[in-house]
């Protein structure tokens, strides 16, 4: 899909040297964050504030070595309190990640509610990862997305449709008329299937069972990941599930892998269940997690495994304020 990235920075001064130091300056950084490469961009526009003379922007990007893409340059009116000697420019690429928007330098005050970031968390059943996420996501208000809750609807519309044994051939059709749609009520995440709220259903043990089976088909896992990298990309957020830093973001900015002991898990999923009202014994809740372990980290496309960039943490000792205090400062370290 085609993407615009946004970056502006300003300039010390208005000299040559300077406009071409800050445009290389900023179109490394655009480049470097968004892991450009100039094939895929399409077009620059630029303006600049019309106290800079000295040299077109536009030019010093061609002399920064971007000799393809089409460029168009204009000078802004004069602003009041406009800040001064700012180079803003908008590129075109086409690209299946979100957009990094950039500002630099003074410009870096300019929007800063613009710069996008992305956090990815992996990992088993039960690690703490969906409760750490969602209070995470509230603590740096962003977006928080549930993939797991996708792929449970999935089954559900293979279950409503009678399916009991899921094959590319008779769910790959199902999926044609999939009507999934995600949305936020309060900041909290509903899944809507043909027009009905089914987050709570999605719950049930026998549906979390049937999402593991049908996240091992290929037709599947396109399907979701193509709608979740839709929605990652128009905002800053948390993903989390078995696959975001491998293949979903894989370039996050910040990718965590967790995970805790198989008796830590299946403990909080019983207490999670019998909170909900479920009937059910440790025991079966227990294999039943080791289970979908075995089916997640044994299936051919996207099984489980740690990014090779993602950080490791087990909470098996640890409360979920802790995990989402420490991802919090791992966090801010690095954005
Ligand atoms: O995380 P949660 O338990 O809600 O996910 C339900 C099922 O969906 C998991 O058992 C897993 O097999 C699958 N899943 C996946 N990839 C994701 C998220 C979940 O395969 N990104």
């Amino acid at each position: 899909m085609l993407i615009a990235i946004r970056g502006a920075i300003s300039a010390e001064a208005d000299t040559p040297e300077e406009i071409r130091s800050a445009v290389r300056e900023l179109m490394d950084e655009i480049s470097q964050r968004n892991h450009l490469l100039e094939k895929d961009i399409v077009c620059i526009l630029l303006s600049n504030t019309n106290d800079i003379h000295s040299l077109y922007p536009a030019k010093a990007v061609r002399e920064a070595g971007f000799a393809r893409a089409a460029l168009f340059s204009s000078a802004e009116p004069e602003i009041v309190g406009a800040l001064p000697l700012c180079i803003r420019m908008m590129i075109l690429v086409e690209s299946a990640e979100a957009p990094k928007h950039v500002y630099l330098r003074k410009a870096a005050g300019l929007r800063k509610d613009r710069v996008l970031f992305s956090v990815a968390l992996d990992g088993p059943s039960g690690s703490g990862k969906s409760t750490a996420a969602k209070q995470l996501a509230k603590e740096l208000d962003i977006l928080y997305l549930d993939t797991g809750a996708m792929y449970r609807a999935c089954a559900i519309q293979a279950l409503r449709a009678g399916l009991h044994d899921f094959t590319e051939e008779n769910v790959s059709p199902l999926l044609k008329n999939l009507n999934l749609h995600v949305v936020y009520e309060n900041g909290a995440q509903r899944t809507i299937l043909d027009g009905e709220d089914i987050s709570e259903m999605i719950r049930q043990p026998e549906v979390s069972m049937a999402a593991s089976h049908i996240s091992a088909l290929r037709c599947v896992r396109e399907k979701m990941v193509e709608m979740q990298r839709k929605i990652a990309s128009e905002c800053s957020c948390v993903l989390d599930g078995r696959d975001i830093g491998t293949i979903v973001l894989p370039h996050a900015d910040c990718k965590f892998f967790i995970t805790a002991s198989v008796e830590v898990r299946a403990r909080r999923r019983f207490d999670e269940l019998k909170t909900k009202g479920f009937d059910v014994s440790f025991d079966v809740v227990k294999r039943e997690i080791e289970e979908r372990d075995h089916n997640d980290a044994t299936r051919t496309v996207s099984p489980l495994r740690r990014a090779e960039d993602a950080e490791w943490i087990d909470t098996s000792d640890m409360s979920v304020e802790q995990v989402v205090a420490l991802l919090k400062q791992k966090i801010q370290e690095k954005i």
